[in-house]
C-alpha cells in the first residue's frame, strides 16, 4: 500500500539505510522509538519478518550504546541471549566480534544453570551494532525525537480505546505506520542526580523525552518512577593492579552465538578482571555524606538487583563489599569499577574510591551518576507486548521496568555473614554465584529479548497473523514476559535461573531447538540457512540418542572397554551406552573410542558431540518433567476471552477485588490468570468453567 496522505515534503527523511529497495514514501509498517538495547533488535526483526521498518532515535552514532555495564550475559541472562540468537537476533553474535573477556559462570553447576558472560569492548560493540543496522535490508534509520504520538478510532473487531497510526516529532513533521514500538529506556522524564544536583537527561548528555511521557499518561497508562545509576569510570593507568586478585578469562572462549563456533579474540589476547573490596572507611564517607545524596534519600524504589554502593552500606552495614574492576575495550583507558554506582557529590566520588586497596592513586575521569525516569506498569502490556489500552502500540525494554544488574548476588561472595541476612531471591542466587568467583553485573539482555518479541509481533500485527508468543514451558523469555505481564514489577525486574519451572529442559544448550524452528514457520524472523542448521541438529541429536539407547553392554564389559568408568549397578541387567554417557569421566570421545561403530560419527561435530552428553545427563529427569510441561501447556491452551469486562460480567461468581485484578492485568489464558497474586483457587476453577461453557 502507499500512504495517500503523505508528500515528501511533509516528512523531510534523510535515508540512512543502505537499502536501496526500502520505501521512499514514510509510511512504513513499523516504526521503532529508540535505538538502544531493545530498539535494535526490534528494529531489526521486524524487518527480518519482511516489514518496512523506520527505527528513530536521537542520534545515530550512539545506536548501540551501553548506558552503563561494559558487559552481556551472566546466569540467567545468558540463557536469554543463547534464546534471542536462536531467533537470529543480533546481540549475540556482535558479542562474539565484541568481547575482550569471556566466561562461563557456574561452571560447577550442570550445564542447564551455565551462564555465558563477556566484558564487551564499548567501542566496538557500537560500531559492529551500527554496521549492522545500517546494512539490514528494509530497515531506515533516521534521527529525531519522537514527541507524541498519533491516534484513530480502533478496529472495529478490537476492544482498545484506540490505535496508533503513527508518531509526532519534536519539529512537527509526522510519519505513519501499521505498528509502532517505544523503547526509550531511561529516557521518560528522565532525570540525572548527582549529590544534591538535579537535571533532566535520559542519561548524560541526553536529553529526556517529556512530551511522550505526558501523552501515555494522558492515554490512561499508569506509570511509575524507578532509579538505578553508574559507577565512575577509573583511569586504567592510576590503578596498582599488581597487588589484586586476578581473574582470566576461560580458555576456550565459548561463544554466545549458534552461528559460531569461536569467538573473534583468542583467550591469551584478552583482558582480565580484577577484585577488589571496600572497607570501613568507605561506609563512613557514605554515612557521614547522607544529606548531599539526593539520590539515596528519595523514595523512588531503586533497583535492588544493582544497588549503590551508598544502599549497600545502608543495608548491610560493616560489610566488605565486592569491587570488580573490569576493562571498558581493548584500547580503552578506562576501567569500570562494577559495584561501585555512586550518586555522591562528584568531589566526594574520587576520596571515596582512593580508599580502596589498589586504588588509593586512582582517577575518576567521570564521575558515576543516578537517572531517575518513568516507566509503564508492564501489566498494561499483552504476551506480545501490545498494550492494552492502544492497539499496535507496542513497549520494548527498560520502560516496562526490567534491569539487567546481578551485582548484588555477588557482592557477599567472601562475605558469608551478609548471606544470612540477605532476602529469599538475593541468597538464592547468591547460592547459584558462590561456589565460583565471577565478575558480575551486565546489562542490556532482557531489554534485547523484549525488542526481539515486539519486532516479531508489531510485524505479525501488520500481516493480521497470530502473536508469536513464548511460553513459560519453553523458554526464559516466556518466564520473563509472563512475569512482568501478569505480576507487574515494582523495583527493577532481572531474570534468575530460580524463576524457571523447567529449568533442566530450558537450557542454554538447546535454545535452538525450542525457538529457532518455531520462530522459522510461525514468526518468519529466522534465516533459512539458521534454519536448516537447527533442523540437521536436531535430527542428528534425536538420532544420537537413540543409538545410545540401543547400544546395551553388562557393566563389567563395559568396564573392560573404559577401565576409568566404575559403573555402579547391582543389577546384572544390561547397560545402555546412554548411561554410561551420565558418568563424569565419560563423553562422546571416549564412548566413540571404546564402540566405534556405529559411534564415531557422532564424534566429528564437536557441539553436537558435547550436546548429546547434556543429553544423557538429563535424560531421566527430563522424561518426568516433560509429564508437568504437558500439564501446564493444557492451561496455557485454555484462552480466556479477550472482549470479557471482568468489571461487569454476571456469568462466573467471582470477588471485586478478583475482578479488578483481571481486569488491569488482562490475562490471556487461563495458567496466566492462576500466576496473578490475589487471584485464588476458587476463581481460576470458576473461570474455568466460564470458559468451557463459552468455548
Ligand atoms: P536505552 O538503551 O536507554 O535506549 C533508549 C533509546 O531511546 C536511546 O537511544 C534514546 O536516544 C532513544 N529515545 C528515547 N526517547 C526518545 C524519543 N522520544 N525519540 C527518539 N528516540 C528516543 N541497565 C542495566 O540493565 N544494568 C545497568 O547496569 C544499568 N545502569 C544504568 C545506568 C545509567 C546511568 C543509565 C542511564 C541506565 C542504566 N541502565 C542499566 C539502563 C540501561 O538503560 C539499560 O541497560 C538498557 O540500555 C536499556 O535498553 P533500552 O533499549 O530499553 O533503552
Amino acid at each position: 500500500w502507499v500512504a495517500a496522505s503523505f508528500t515528501k515534503q511533509q516528512f523531510p527523511l534523510v535515508r540512512l539505510s543502505s537499502d536501496s529497495a526500502a520505501p521512499r514514501t514514510p509510511h512504513f509498517d513499523v516504526i521503532v522509538i529508540g535505538g538502544g538495547h531493545a530498539g535494535t533488535e526490534a528494529a531489526t526483526a521486524a524487518a527480518r519478518c519482511g516489514s518496512r521498518t523506520l527505527l528513530l532515535t536521537h542520534r545515530v552514532d550512539t545506536i548501540g550504546q551501553m548506558s552503563c555495564n561494559p558487559s552481556f550475559g551472566g546466569i540467567g541472562k545468558g540463557h536469554l541471549m543463547r534464546e534471542v540468537d536462536a531467533l537470529d537476533g543480533l546481540c549475540s553474535r556482535i558479542c562474539d566480534q565484541s568481547g575482550v573477556h569471556y566466561k562461563v559462570l557456574n561452571r560447577r553447576k550442570g550445564p542447564a544453570v551455565w551462564g555465558l558472560r563477556a566484558q564487551i569492548d564499548r567501542k566496538l560493540y557500537k560500531q559492529n551494532m551500527q554496521k549492522e543496522i545500517l546494512n539490514t535490508p528494509l530497515l531506515t534509520v533516521q534521527e529525531g525525537a519522537v514527541e507524541d504520538l498519533i491516534l484513530t478510532e480502533p478496529e472495529p473487531e478490537h476492544t482498545g480505546k484506540c490505535r496508533v497510526s503513527g508518531v509526532v516529532l519534536v519539529d512537527g513533521s509526522t510519519v505513519y505506520a501499521e505498528s509502532v514500538i517505544l523503547t526509550t529506556g531511561t529516557f521518560l522524564r528522565g532525570m540525572i542526580v548527582i549529590g544534591l544536583e538535579m537535571h533532566p537527561a535520559g542519561r548524560l548528555g541526553d536529553q529526556p523525552s517529556i512530551g511522550l511521557a505526558q501523552t501515555l499518561e494522558k492515554l490512561g497508562f499508569v506509570v511509575g518512577r524507578l532509579k538505578t545509576g553508574t559507577p565512575p569510570r577509573i583511569a586504567k593507568d592510576s590503578i596498582n593492579f599488581s597487588i589484586l586478585n586476578k581473574q582470566t578469562p576461560d580458555n576456550p572462549s565459548v561463544p554466545f552465538s549458534f552461528t559460531n563456533e569461536t569467538v573473534w579474540i583468542k583467550p591469551e589476547d584478552q583482558l582480565p578482571c580484577y577484585l577488589t573490596h571496600t572497607n570501613p572507611r568507605v561506609d563512613e564517607i557514605v554515612l557521614k555524606n547522607l544529606h548531599l545524596n539526593s539520590h539515596v534519600k528519595e523514595t523512588t524504589r531503586g533497583p535492588r538487583y544493582c544497588p549503590s554502593i551508598e544502599s549497600k552500606v545502608l543495608r548491610f552495614p560493616n560489610r566488605l563489599h565486592q569491587v570488580w574492576l573490569e576493562p571498558e575495550g581493548m584500547d580503552s583507558d578506562l576501567i569500570y569499577p562494577q559495584g561501585l554506582s555512586m550518586t555522591l557529590p562528584a568531589e566526594l566520588q574520587e576520596k571515596m574510591i582512593t580508599c580502596i586497596r589498589g586504588l588509593e592513586k586512582a582517577k575518576v575521569i567521570q564521575p558515576g551518576y543516578g537517572v531517575q525516569y518513568d516507566y509503564l506498569d508492564p501489566r498494561q502490556i499483552t504476551p506480545s507486548l501490545e498494550t492494552h489500552l492502544v492497539q499496535r502500540l507496542f513497549f520494548a525494554g527498560q520502560i516496562n521496568g526490567t534491569t539487567g544488574y546481578e551485582e548484588a548476588a555477588a557482592q557477599t561472595e567472601s562475605c558469608p555473614v551478609a548471606r544470612l541476612e540477605c532476602s529469599d531471591m538475593i541468597s538464592q542466587v547468591q547460592a547459584i554465584l558462590l561456589p565460583q568467583p565471577s565478575v558480575a553485573g551486565t546489562a542490556g539482555m532482557h531489554h534485547n529479548t523484549q525488542g526481539v518479541i515486539a519486532g516479531i509481533n508489531a510485524s505479525l500485527r501488520v500481516s493480521r497473523k497470530p502473536p508469536f508468543v513464548v511460553s513459560r514451558t519453553e523458554g526464559y523469555i516466556g518466564v520473563l514476559i509472563d512475569d512482568l505481564t501478569t505480576l507487574g514489577t515494582s523495583e527493577p525486574y532481572r531474570m534468575f535461573t530460580s524463576r524457571v519451572e523447567f529449568r533442566l529442559s530450558l537450557r542454554p544448550d538447546n535454545a535452538d531447538i525450542r525457538l529457532t524452528l518455531r520462530g522459522y514457520k510461525d514468526a518468519g524472523c529466522v534465516s533459512q540457512q539458521r534454519y536448516e542448521r537447527a533442523c540437521w541438529m536436531k535430527s542428528s541429536l534425536e538420532e544420537g540418542i537413540s543409538v545410545l539407547k540401543s547400544i546395551e553392554f553388562s557393566s563389567s564389559k563395559w568396564k573392560n572397554l573404559i577401565p576409568e568408568v566404575s559403573i555402579s549397578t547391582s543389577r546384572s541387567l544390561p547397560v545402555r551406552a546412554l548411561d554410561v554417557l551420565k558418568y563424569e569421566e565419560v563423553d562422546m570421545d571416549s564412548l566413540a573410542k571404546a564402540v566405534p561403530e556405529p559411534l564415531k560419527k557422532y564424534t566429528k561435530c564437536r557441539e553436537l558431540a558435547e550436546r548429546l552428553k547434556i543429553e544423557a545427563t538429563y535424560e531421566s529427569v527430563l522424561f518426568h518433567q516433560l509429564q508437568e510441561i504437558k500439564g501446564v501447556q493444557q492451561d496455557e491452551a485454555l484462552q480466556l476471552p479477550k472482549d470479557i469486562d471482568y468489571l461487569t460480567i454476571r456469568d462466573v461468581s467471582l470477588s471485586h477485588e478478583v475482578r479488578e485484578k483481571l481486569h488491569f492485568s488482562r490475562p490471556q489464558t487461563i495458567g496466566a490468570a492462576s500466576r496473578i497474586p490475589g487471584v485464588t483457587p476458587a476463581a481460576i476453577i470458576n473461570l474455568l468453567r466460564f470458559v468451557k461453557t463459552t468455548q
